[in-house]
């Protein structure tokens, strides 16, 4: 029995129960599904049929390689960092909103990953914001754990405008890349830089490929319009 047939033969099994729940008397073919999932009869099965082995949190292992959850299948985490944001883009609702300046808790973020990581196969992982930069640390904890936890694809989007201070810019850019974000996207066109000035984010692009940051892209905002 393959894994689908498994999961198709539970299911089955299931939603004859459920329609015979909808009846006004319990009828007598789903009895038998019953009795199997009383006596464990049912789960017994898949696992000697299949090779899965059921763990904690309802999730499950095939033959050791492939970590899956009956019900989800998890494959990306994202973030929003923070409201709070260094434009006012006027095609965006981050852009009319008083930002409270907070950003999401770090630790809680790293934790989430562990978990999510140990039942799921996790394959990306996605910062942004508001302007997430101005939470720059939070942003290097995510990226450095997701590395650690085996995640491949770790993306930041950024308008690139969090200081004028070349120095520290740097070391942003720096740190960004000793972190593991390995895909920038760099939001820059006409709606950002209607309030963004463009050369502290030049120079953020020039000291992220200084420090050999595997993926930097421009992720431009296009306004599509319709003829009749
Ligand atoms: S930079 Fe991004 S998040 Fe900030 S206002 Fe513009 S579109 Fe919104």
């Amino acid at each position: 029995m393959t894994l689908n047939e498994a999961i198709k033969t539970m299911t089955d099994e299931i939603a004859s129960m459920i329609f015979a729940c909808q009846r006004k008397v319990f009828t007598n073919w789903a009895n038998d599904g019953v009795d199997k999932v009383k006596d464990g009869r049912l789960l017994a099965a898949v696992d000697r049929n299949t090779g899965m082995k059921r763990s904690l949190y309802g999730c499950w292992t095939y033959k050791g390689a492939v970590s899956m959850n009956c019900y989800i299948n998890l494959n990306r985490i994202e973030f929003t960092i923070t409201d709070a944001c260094s434009g006012r883009c006027k095609h965006c609702s981050n852009g009319e909103r008083t930002s409270n300046g907070e950003s999401i808790n770090a630790d809680a973020a790293v934790s989430a990953i562990k978990q999510l990581t140990d039942r799921f196969k996790i394959k990306s992982v996605m910062t942004f914001g508001g302007e997430p930069l101005l939470f720059a640390k939070t942003i290097n904890k995510i990226h450095a754990t997701a590395r650690d936890c085996g995640i491949p694809k770790r993306q930041l989007i950024t308008n690139g405008f969090f200081s004028k201070d070349e120095i520290k810019i740097d070391e942003a850019a720096k740190a960004l890349c000793v972190s593991g974000v390995n895909d920038v996207l760099l939001s820059v066109d006409v709606f950002h830089q209607e309030f963004i000035p463009i050369e502290p984010v030049m120079y953020f692009a020039e000291m992220l490929l200084k420090h050999k940051a595997p993926s930097l892209r421009v992720q431009p905002a296009w306004v599509v319009r319709e003829y009749l």
